[in-house]
């Protein structure tokens, strides 16, 4: 079997699931580039614990995790099954110490992508949680622990924002950002061009501008994962990169 793609997405703000916009048609053409999986792994900004959990339902269900949107996001499902068997095998990779959670779902970091990349809701889908205590290392060693999926038929799919800081979101600003969030987006870009994963996992070196782009690490970790999980043979391309509502940025990536 050939060795599938790993992609990290910036999902945005969860109205992107109900909109035809350049972010959504940018995900679809990620989708109809690569193969299709066989099962999805995704790794959520929202899905932030103590401690690193793995679902392994047969029958995940969706989860609403975002408050004061418009009803018919709400109504939305992505009920895919799970994956019990390549949960099993992810929770072997793994060795740092990890537990089954089925407590959580399919959350919006997950399902606002995935409607638009695979809509058929045809592919297993199933996430592991984000220690929050964990330091940068940490999350990028499980990523390259899990490239053996790769081999498996599986999406390694992260999904974030590189820069994300809800608090000096500007609505005033759309399809723009501040100074500071295209230094910031760019700094990652050219280190992950330049396949140095070592600035990219010491991102809090570039001080102040690391701290406004990444005021919490939630949404920035899952690149980690992804970026663990490349090779040196890996081609990367790049989506929607872009800056929104002056403090996020949509940035997405495919190596493959
Ligand atoms: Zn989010």
């Amino acid at each position: 079997m050939m060795k599938m793609p790993v992609v990290f997405v910036g999902h945005g703000s969860p109205m992107n699931a109900i909109e035809d916009n350049n972010y959504t048609r940018g995900w679809r053409k990620m989708a109809e580039r690569i193969p299709k999986p066989k099962v999805i792994l995704s790794v959520s900004a929202h899905w932030y614990t103590n401690g690193t959990r793995i679902m392994n339902e047969e029958n995940p269900r969706t989860v609403y995790d975002m408050y004061g949107f418009p009803k018919e996001l709400y109504e939305i499902t992505y009920n895919t099954p799970g994956s019990p068997e390549i949960a099993k095998m992810a929770k072997t990779l793994i060795s740092k110490e990890t537990k089954y959670d089925n407590s959580w779902g399919i959350d919006h970091g997950t399902w606002s992508v995935l409607v638009h990349m695979y809509p058929d809701r045809d592919i297993p889908v199933f996430q592991i949680s984000i220690d929050a205590y964990a330091p940068p290392v940490v999350h990028y060693k499980i990523g390259k622990e899990l490239n053996a999926l790769r081999e498996q038929g599986v999406l390694l799919f992260g999904t974030g924002n590189i820069v994300h800081n809800l608090r000096l979101v500007d609505w005033h600003q759309e399809n723009k950002g501040f100074d500071w969030a295209y230094e910031f987006d760019e700094y990652i870009y050219k280190s992950i061009m330049n396949g140095n994963n070592e600035n990219v996992l010491n991102y809090n070196d570039l001080g102040k501008i690391a701290k406004l782009a990444v005021p919490t690490p939630d949404h920035f970790y899952p690149l980690l994962y992804i970026l663990g999980a490349t090779e040196k043979g890996d081609t990367v391309s790049v989506y929607n990169k872009s800056c929104e509502l002056g403090s996020l940025t949509m940035t997405s990536y495919l190596w493959e």
